[in-house]
């Protein structure tokens, strides 16, 4: 099943990107073999092994890139 990506275009502070990014936490953390993923934040940019905490916060912070 496709994940819905449209709430990475919507505005950091509405209810439709936090549900979106929780669900692409639990979606990425459930098929990772551990407690990290490769964050895909624009600051790490797939390339740091971060933790759901820090994933979080990062695209609640900066960028998610439009193109992911
Ligand atoms: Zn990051």
């Amino acid at each position: 099943m496709p994940i819905d990506k449209s709430w990475i275009s919507k505005p950091r502070n509405t209810i439709e990107y936090a549900n979106g990014l929780n669900e692409f936490l639990e979606f990425a953390f459930g098929h990772a073999n551990g407690v990290v993923i490769k964050c895909p934040c624009s600051k790490c940019g797939f390339n740091k092994w971060q933790t759901r905490d820090v994933v979080q916060e990062h695209l609640t912070c900066s960028t998610f890139p439009q193109n992911y």
